[in-house]
């Protein structure tokens, strides 16, 4: 394969469409919560070690309430919504920069009237994400703010 067979440039699209970028379901169907969100895989090339994703979620869509070994890199693209990090909730907008440790609980809401976009970058090899026990769900619960983030009332 030659070099230039390797470049490429996948125009912008309106919308948060990219030139043969398909739009994929964020996770299998019923293998964990989530609701209203979709993924686009942008970047995941074998000579890369970490692959660059594009997540969606409608407004008062969600993603799923997760920990893992691997570390997310997020950058907002669009709308504004909310972030659980750990034991925290942050408010966050466009162009902002969230760094997800490993081992951390974690859950983006598009809380806002639009919808909320992010760049997310992870090791394309990863362990599997786990979900929080009954225990794990009432400690965290246990925070008043976190709990309205929860049950979406932020
Ligand atoms: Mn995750």
């Amino acid at each position: 394969m030659a070099v230039d067979d390797l470049a490429n440039l996948r125009a912008f699209h309106e919308g948060f469409r990219w030139d043969e970028i398909g739009l994929l379901p964020y996770k299998e169907e019923g293998s964990a919560p989530f609701k209203a969100i979709s993924r686009q895989l942008l970047f995941a090339d074998p000579r890369l070690a970490s692959e660059l994703r594009y997540f969606e979620m409608a407004a008062g869509g969600y993603s799923t309430l997760e920990r893992h070994q691997h570390m997310h890199a997020v950058m907002i693209l669009r709308g504004v919504g909310h972030c659980l990090l750990g034991d925290e909730v942050r408010a966050c907008k466009a162009y902002d920069l969230i760094t997800i440790p490993p081992w951390t609980w974690h859950q983006f809401r598009a809380t806002g009237k639009e919808a909320l976009g992010f760049l997310c970058m992870v090791n394309a090899e990863r362990d599997k994400p786990q979900l929080p026990s009954d225990d794990e769900l009432a400690a965290l619960r246990k925070a008043p703010r976190v709990a309205a983030f929860l049950d979406g009332n932020l």
